[in-house]
């Protein structure tokens, strides 16, 4: 089995998904592959988040939150390098395609309020989408403008 279905069937495989067969072969392949364990090991922490988010109804609206924000903008900005190494055009042209390239930034913090929102953090937490939207847009125009005056 190969790493990268390890990753992709390990949320079926922590929720007990996978059929006992697949499960013997992951579990094999985990004990044996380090990477792999890893991911196990972040995957289960990152479910107790989740299921700790489900169930207590006292739950502190901003443990769990603000550890995902620096991440996702660290990702936001990896993919940023990737685009502009790719890019490698003069500055004048990376200036030009500003615009666009902002609106790929909002189009991920899209996407991760969507994908927060299907857990159903949001409404758990009572946290406003306003508010979030709001601060990831302020970041990601603040890493945005650190970028455009280099
Ligand atoms: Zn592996």
């Amino acid at each position: 089995m190969k790493c990268n279905t390890v990753m992709e069937w390990l949320p079926h495989y922590i929720e007990g998904l996978v059929t006992p067969e697949a499960e013997r072969e992951m579990t094999q392949h985990i004990v044996a592959c380090p990477d792999c364990a890893r991911w196990l090991e972040e995957a289960r922490a990152m479910e107790e988040i989740w299921k700790e988010a489900d169930s207590a109804s006292d739950f502190q609206p901003l443990s769990g939150i603000p550890d995902l924000v620096p991440q996702v903008m660290a990702e936001i900005e990896r993919l940023e390098a990737v685009r502009q190494s790719d890019g490698a055009g003069p500055a004048a042209s990376r200036r030009r395609s500003a615009r666009r390239t902002s609106w790929v930034h909002y189009g991920l913090a899209a996407c991760l309020t969507f994908v927060l929102l299907q857990y159903g953090v949001f409404e758990q937490l009572g946290y406003g989408l306003t508010e979030i939207n709001g601060h990831m847009s302020n970041s990601v125009t603040a890493l945005f403008g650190t970028q455009g005056t280099r």
